[in-house]
């Protein structure tokens, strides 16, 4: 039986583990990105984490099938060059063959770090069992995968699943990437921060004052889940205004993707049934298919952060 190293290169931190086939994980390790540091230097830390994890794990080098990457950028798997990567000030980096020369010719695999997560919910997730399955990502941004017939949709620049940037409000909010409306700036984390403070300072009397105390920096995601627990009027008012804007982006990838499931990761994924129930109710209301027999399955990514390093450990080769 062989081992599989995942590396999940994240703009904070760069973690990695061991993984078996099955996608079970048995050591994991990780350590600080750090910034504008150059991909050489990234290589090499990443080369270090790698064998690192391997003696962790208490299995030989030899025994390493291939090492796998999840990178936060545009992955060209012709190239192996990383074209673009935002976080990391990486423009056209060839990482498959700075890791190559690190790690003395073992097979290097790499994709889009969002890509690489929804793939591990795919084979070791919430994924396990279909064919056909989207990866939705409530985080600082909103991130995913497509998985269409057992094969990670990559598009012709290897840049497809952008499920943060298709716009659900014409001339709506700014958007990072030059837009206005897009999904992202309304369905992240970062977007339901914006709300609660905006309803916050129109409602004084608002629970979620108290939940901050006083201090309107200290909003977080949760802080609006955790009025609602307390019956709070506001936040009912900020739960129901997202899960419109989170379930109407849910519904359009239904009408065109029709998968079996969609699993929804990230921060906000942590409120579990309490984010599932109403956007269920939304997609049985406004789905083009709510009358058809076969319904996709509505869930909470099972892996959390491990996903990326199963899903880099495992990647199609
Ligand atoms: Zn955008």
């Amino acid at each position: 039986m062989g081992y599989y190293i995942g590396i999940d290169l994240g703009g904070t931190n760069i973690a990695g583990g061991v993984v078996t086939e099955t996608g079970k994980i048995l050591s994991k390790g990780s350590i600080p990105t750090g910034h504008g540091r150059s991909a050489k230097q990234i290589a090499d830390d990443m080369a270090e984490l790698a064998f690192q994890v391997a003696e962790k794990a208490g299995i030989a080098w030899e025994e390493v099938c291939s090492v796998g990457m999840g990178v936060p950028g545009t992955a060209n798997k012709e190239t192996g060059i990383v074209e673009f990567a935002n976080n990391l000030g990486f423009y056209d980096e060839p990482i498959v063959k700075l890791m190559e020369e690190r790690l003395c010719g073992k097979t290097i695999l790499f994709d889009n770090d969002a890509n690489a997560a929804a793939w591990g919910e795919y084979v070791a997730g919430s994924g396990k069992g279909t064919k056909n399955m989207i990866a939705v990502t409530l985080g600082t941004g909103v991130g995913g995968g497509i998985i269409l017939n057992g094969e990670l949709y990559e598009g012709i620049n290897y840049a497809a699943g952008e499920l943060g940037h298709f716009v659900i409000a014409l001339d709506g909010k700014e958007c990072n990437c030059g837009r206005r409306g897009c999904y992202e700036a309304y369905a992240s984390a970062t977007a339901l921060i914006e709300q609660t403070k905006d309803a916050m300072k129109n409602h004084p009397d608002s629970a979620l004052w108290k939940l901050v105390e006083g201090d309107l920096e200290r909003t977080e995601g949760k802080t609006v889940f955790d009025a609602l627990q307390l019956g709070d009027e506001t936040a009912k008012q900020v739960f129901d205004q997202y899960i419109s804007y989170v379930g109407v982006g849910l519904v359009d990838l239904i009408n065109i993707f029709q998968p079996e499931l969609i699993c929804i990761g990230g921060g906000i994924s942590k409120a579990g049934e309490i984010l599932l129930k109403p956007l269920r109710e939304k997609i049985e209301q406004e789905s083009y298919t709510r009358t058809a027999k076969h319904q996709t399955r509505l869930t909470i990514a099972s892996l959390d952060n491990d996903a990326g390093i199963i899903g880099a450990a495992l990647l199609p080769r």
